[in-house]
């Protein structure tokens, strides 16, 4: 990916001083302006770097000064936050991802705790293969939890059905218990939950089917 970078200065500030009498021409008005060199992504100011310089004229006849005033007026010039606004986009970014992250990891541990019917759950395969696949809470007696299953597998991590014909098969209908949920919540197995999801997941399509290669053993 290109990234267009490069340095660039910017006046971060300028001083009106009307008290300083120019030397030159008499007159009573004396322009101050303040320079800081930065580094910027795609125009981004990211970070200042180098010392900022000051320069001096005089609105009149543009007479410069040097000395005492000059300093006095960089001295009270600070760098602008925006000058950083590239770190402080990443860092923003970055914060925001770990507290989302938080917030459904969380999320994911109340709904396990506390199931609920058509709870969609995606569930990773064996460690060293990609596999995942999803159940969905049928019925719910006690601490008894019944799930059906899709009929995908799907070789990624995935939030609804990619698959335009998956459906939940209410043929293979499982019992498990709500500790056993934890336990694979815990191991890792369970990727996701998803409640309150929409039609255009294609998790409300349910049908019973039984599959065709176990019946030929019939
Ligand atoms: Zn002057």
């Amino acid at each position: 990916m290109f990234i267009l970078h490069g340095t660039k200065t910017l006046r971060i500030k300028k001083y009106i001083d009307n008290r300083i009498k120019c030397e030159e021409c008499g007159s009573y008005t004396h322009i101050f302006k303040v320079y800081q060199d930065y580094f910027h992504i795609f125009f981004i100011p990211f970070v200042p770097f180098g010392v900022k310089r000051i320069t001096s004229q005089c609105s009149k006849c543009g007479f410069a000064l040097n000395g005492q005033k000059k300093d006095f007026y960089l001295d009270q010039t600070r760098t602008p936050k925006y000058m950083y606004s590239g770190i402080i986009l990443i860092v923003s970014i970055i914060t925001a991802a770990i507290l989302l992250n938080l917030h459904n990891q969380k999320l994911k541990k109340e709904y396990i705790a506390n199931p609920m019917i058509g709870d969609v759950y995606l569930i990773k395969g064996e460690a060293n293969n990609n596999e995942y696949y999803f159940m969905k809470v049928k019925h719910i007696i006690e601490d008894s939890i019944y799930l059906i299953p899709n009929s995908y597998i799907y070789s990624r991590f995935v939030t609804k059905f990619n698959e335009k014909e998956d459906y939940f098969n209410l043929y293979y209908l499982m019992s498990t218990s709500k500790d056993h949920l934890k336990e694979l919540l815990e191991e890792g197995k369970i990727r996701s939950v998803e409640r309150d999801y929409d039609e255009d997941t294609g998790f409300n399509v349910e049908k019973n089917i039984e599959m065709e290669e176990e019946a030929e053993f019939i």
